[in-house]
């Protein structure tokens, strides 16, 4: 299965914490080894980590990162950069070439992402070409990567986990 790690660009933490957090949230279900955060958010990595601690798996986050030494850094060891973009090339066009990629950096931003971005990344890839959000556009481009097979993703070493049943909450503890 292809590494995939998340660059989230843009966070600012007067406005940004909820769905930044949802953006790590997400990567850590749907498959993602981990998240890059540019910008300093030390909420953020604790509350990320807490889940990964209680619920397993060996996500990681790392935030005060450069966003233009980590792409390139990605880069220069043999890794892809994915920026999801709606001005991208259609997702459905490049997922069969993109799974043969080793490891892929996917970028995400906030408001408005520096120009240099889109010249940078290998690929501009959109998830319909209509505005949306970034946590919607990085669950859709992963699930298309992965073809459906991260949504039975093991988290090991948690202390709990849901029993999932029909009707009701059941967790247990292990
Ligand atoms: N208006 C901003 C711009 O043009 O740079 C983007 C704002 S949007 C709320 C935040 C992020 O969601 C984007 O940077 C992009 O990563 C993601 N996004 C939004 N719509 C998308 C789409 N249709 N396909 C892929 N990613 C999308």
């Amino acid at each position: 299965m292809t590494e995939v790690c998340v660059l989230r660009l843009g966070h600012r933490p007067e406005r940004d914490q909820r769905v930044t957090t949802h953006v790590g949230l997400a990567a850590r279900a749907l498959g993602a080894r981990g998240m890059y955060l540019a910008g300093r958010d030390a909420g953020i990595v604790a509350g990320i980590r807490d889940v990964v601690a209680r619920w397993g798996g060996d996500f990681f986050i790392e935030d005060g990162v450069s966003w233009k030494r980590c792409i390139r850094e990605w880069q220069g060891s043999g890794g892809v950069v994915v920026h999801l973009t709606m001005y991208g090339e259609p997702v459905r066009e490049r997922e069969a070439e993109l799974r043969d990629k080793g490891k892929i950096l996917v970028v995400v931003g906030a408001e408005k992402v520096p120009g240099e971005v889109y010249t940078l990344a290998d690929y501009n890839i959109a998830v319909t070409n209509q505005p949306h959000s970034e946590v919607a556009g990085l669950a859709v481009f992963l699930d298309r990567l992965f073809a459906g097979e991260e949504l039975g993703g093991e988290f090991p070493g948690g202390r709990i986990r849901i029993v999932p049943s029909p009707r009701g909450k059941r967790c247990e503890e292990i």
